[in-house]
């Protein structure tokens, strides 16, 4: 992208290896991604702070380090095509795009979706597709995929993403409402495979029409 990292970023980047993030690629995105640039400009000034923040429309920007923790899991397996429920400001689907060769991803609040759209143009991020529609459906005429990340957190795991994921495939996504459980789901032909990574606080996976 031809940014250069400045010093709030490389200190992010200290913090996120101090809490166990040592996937070099990984780092490095998050480092070189101008996250000021996927939230309202009065917040700029916390763009490289290790908190989540709103972007309106009651929806906020993930953490930092969830971002990285969910990348990470994500990169032990060899996914070529990911989808991303839960598009939000687009920064989770910019790290994953400089990393992934084909990125899909949906949001139901087409607000967001455009605006997220417009910020990945313009960082010259061309290998992602946007969907405005609903991720407990998933994206069935891309399917399947090698790895699903819910940026959201679903009361169960979504049916329709299961049938989606290829197999050996690996999904992370947040689930519960009120206590939530961070999750790492591999499919293996029929058999399901579930690991519990950590409790998360995520907004909801929502069930209802389209905004
Ligand atoms: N990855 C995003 C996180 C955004 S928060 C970021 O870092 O900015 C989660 C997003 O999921 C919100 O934008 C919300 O609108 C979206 N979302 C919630 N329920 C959804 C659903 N059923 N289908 C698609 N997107 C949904």
């Amino acid at each position: 992208m031809g940014l250069s990292t400045s010093g709030a970023a490389r200190k992010l980047g200290q913090i996120l290896r101090q809490a166990g993030i040592s996937n070099e690629q990984v780092l490095a995105a998050i480092e070189q991604t101008p996250r000021q640039l996927f939230m309202p400009e009065s917040l700029a000034h916390k763009a490289f702070e290790n908190t989540a923040l709103p972007i309106g429309n009651g929806q906020t920007i993930s953490q930092p380090l969830m971002v990285a923790t969910m990348t990470q899991l994500l990169m032990q397996h060899d996914c070529h095509r990911v989808l991303e429920v839960g598009t939000g400001s687009g920064y989770q689907t910019a790290i994953l795009a400089q990393l992934i060769d084909k990125v899909f991803s949906i949001e139901r609040i087409a607000q967001l979706q455009y605006q997220a759209k417009r910020r990945l143009r313009n960082l010259d991020l061309h290998n992602v597709a946007m969907r405005h529609g609903d991720g407990w459906e998933g994206w069935r005429s891309k399917a399947p995929f090698d790895g699903i990340i819910v940026t959201a957190a679903a009361t169960e795991v979504p049916r329709a993403l299961v049938e989606q994921l290829a197999d050996g495939g690996v999904m992370i996504i947040p689930v519960g409402s009120e206590q939530q459980t961070l999750t790492v789901l591999r499919r293996f032909g029929e058999q399901i495979e579930q690991q519990r990574i950590g409790d998360v606080r995520f907004v909801p996976l929502v069930k209802g029409e389209l905004l």
